[in-house]
């Protein structure tokens, strides 16, 4: 390791040389109490910018060990960090020159507390925070001077601002990671309740847009609040009892005047998988870690899934136990993502009328009495809903504003009316005791899914002389080799860094776990268990702070969007 001084000098001898020179000051240097090694330099200045990683040492940083005590605890308090991090960091990032040049960075987290690469704690206490910089240039000549302003100067003081222990807010520190604490723990205790969501009273639900997830501000928002039959009191460790609306297991309909607030209670429970941030509003909002979102998605690819429960005898007389299309229409890209959930082991589906198909939803009697049974493929969801409850123990929550015939199907109905849930299922019920739907149920047994092994030669992430090359310019969308994979129905995919370590963790997984023996759900798993294992950082061996943690269900749906994707039958089905 050098000294700090020596990078002043080494960036002072390359002064006004051509941009390659950056190259040797690549190495590691004590600046006092941490380390800032210079992990990659860029090649030109507009290029991807340079990777730097500071180390900071337990004795440096002084944190709490109270707060390093777990996995739950060291992530929460990683990301507040982060947060911080983040927040210094831009206040220095400036243009220095050509392309790139001054621009620091570190990866932005979002509203949800989550494991990311940029900013690690380990056990011991040591603090691994890696950033981005674009090292500065005028057209393509070194400039020293910028160059030595910005590794010298801001960015050391930008970070001693987020980690000296004299700068941390240590109260803030410490409320961060009880929330994320207390939000596991409600969400742990969900299971033994046999409830699948938690929503506190007084949460707010709705966001400021479609695309700004932060909440609406409060003179805006209706505050939630629990129907009486509904409210249960669950025991955060922090801060102890707290109030709302359980919902139990089983099949849950949210139903209410269209504008009156469904899909945004729907959308609150998918999202309450994460742990939210103070100021959130959907803090210790929470849903059991299974719950899958579906959705129709015409046009998506599927590889030989099983969706025979809920479409068999198609006109073309394609075999829908292992059904394979590049085009797939409204009813058959949802009920392939319900089957692909339920792979991978997902413990309860969440869907919304608003998208998903009429058809795999709902047949009434009317079209029942008019198609007959023979001539229609598609076994509604409606015929589905019970038997996945009672039978695989896979409960729903549904958005139905449009189809009463669900009151026969639900154990719950929660009625949203003007933003506010009531429980409204003896109501539900006693109407459907005096309006019979007439409608016959559809659809035999369920049958097991058919077990898939996925082909490794059929995932490649090469292109040109890249063995890997993954572009992931939002979180809806990945460039994985030389494929377009469109993740935008996935929608618990919170952070374009989610969707950057799901792409990097299939090419990574793919040979090594995805190896033509295992199937899906023992190839997604075993990988998943790698990386809880050996941290995130397992599937880059450029170790770059890139990457957020992501769930299963998400890696599964993006393996069964990619267009190449091949898969065999296992021979035990
Ligand atoms: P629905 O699915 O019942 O048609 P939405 O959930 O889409 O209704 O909500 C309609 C609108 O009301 C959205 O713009 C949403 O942000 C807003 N909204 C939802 N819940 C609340 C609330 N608690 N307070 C204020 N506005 C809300
Ligand atoms: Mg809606």
């Amino acid at each position: 390791m050098k000294p700090a001084d020596t990078l002043t000098a080494a960036l002072r001898a390359i002064d006004g040389k051509g941009y390659g020179a950056y190259k040797s000051i690549a190495g590691a240097y004590a600046f006092g109490d941490y380390t800032l090694n210079i992990d990659y330099v860029q090649g030109d200045p507009f290029a991807t910018p340079s990777r730097f990683r500071a180390v900071v040492p337990p004795d440096v940083a002084r944190l709490p060990s109270a707060l390093l005590g777990n996995k739950v605890q060291r992530n929460a308090a990683a990301d507040y960090l982060n947060r911080r991090v983040y927040e210094a960091l831009s206040a220095a990032s400036r243009s220095r020159g050509s392309g790139k040049s001054g621009i620091i960075g570190i990866l932005r987290p979002g509203q949800q507390i989550l494991e990311r690469t940029s900013l690690q704690i380990s056990q011991t206490g040591e603090i691994v925070i890696r950033l981005v910089g674009g090292l500065p240039a005028r057209g393509r000549r070194i400039t020293a001077q910028p160059a030595i302003a910005m590794l010298i100067e801001d960015i050391p003081n930008a970070l001693r601002r987020s980690f000296l222990p004299d700068s941390v807010d240590l109260e803030a520190l410490e409320r961060h990671v009880r929330l994320a604490e207390d939000s596991t723990a409600l969400r742990d205790q969900l299971a033994e309740r046999h409830l699948v969501a938690f929503i506190p009273n007084g949460a707010i639900l709705p966001r400021r847009s479609g695309v700004d997830d932060r909440p609406l501000p409060a003179a805006e928002a209706i505050a939630f609040e629990s129907p009486h039959s509904l409210a249960v009191t669950l025991e955060a460790p922090s801060r102890g009892p707290v109030t709302g609306m359980g919902v139990p297991v089983g099949v849950t309909l949210i139903v209410g005047g269209g504008y009156h607030g469904k899909s945004t209670l729907l959308r609150v429970m998918e999202k309450g998988v994460y742990d939210h941030v103070a100021g959130d509003g959907r803090e210790l909002a929470v849903m059991v870690s299974g719950a899958v979102k579906v959705r129709a998605e015409d046009g998506r690819h599927i590889a030989s899934v099983d969706i025979s429960n809920f479409i068999t005898g198609l006109p073309k007389g394609e075999d829908t136990r292992r059904f394979t299309t590049d085009n797939a229409s409204g009813s058959t890209s949802q009920a392939a993502a319900i089957s692909e959930a339920l792979e991978v082991g997902a413990t309860c589906l969440l869907i919304d009328e608003d998208t998903s198909a009429t058809n795999f939803m709902i047949r009434d009697a009317r079209m029942q009495a008019l198609i007959q049974d023979g001539d229609e493929p598609i076994t509604p969801f409606i015929d589905r809903a019970r038997q996945l409850f009672d039978e695989l123990g896979v409960s729903t929550v549904i958005v139905m504003g449009g189809a009463g015939d669900y009151f026969d199907v639900a154990d719950t109905v929660i009625g949203m009316k003007a933003y506010l849930p009531g429980d409204i299922t003896s109501e539900a019920k006693k109407i459907a005791g005096e309006y019979r739907t007439r409608r016959s149920r559809e659809g035999g047994p369920w049958s097991l899914l058919r077990s898939r092994i996925p082909h490794p030669t059929s995932i490649d992430p090469r292109k040109g002389r890249k063995s890997i090359a993954i572009k992931v310019p939002t979180r809806k969308r990945v460039l994985f080799g030389t494929e377009e994979l469109d993740l935008s129905a996935l929608e618990q995919i919170v952070e374009t860094a989610q969707a950057r370590a799901i792409a990097q963790a299939l090419a990574y997984g793919t040979g090594r776990w995805i190896d033509g023996q295992r199937n899906v759900s023992e190839a997604l798993r075993s990988l998943g268990d790698e990386i809880d294992r050996e941290g995130l950082d397992v599937i880059d061996a450029r170790q770059i702070g890139e990457y957020a943690d992501f769930r299963i269900y998400e890696l599964a749906a993006a393996l069964g969007r990619l267009r190449s994707l091949r898969v065999d039958a296992a021979s035990t089905a």
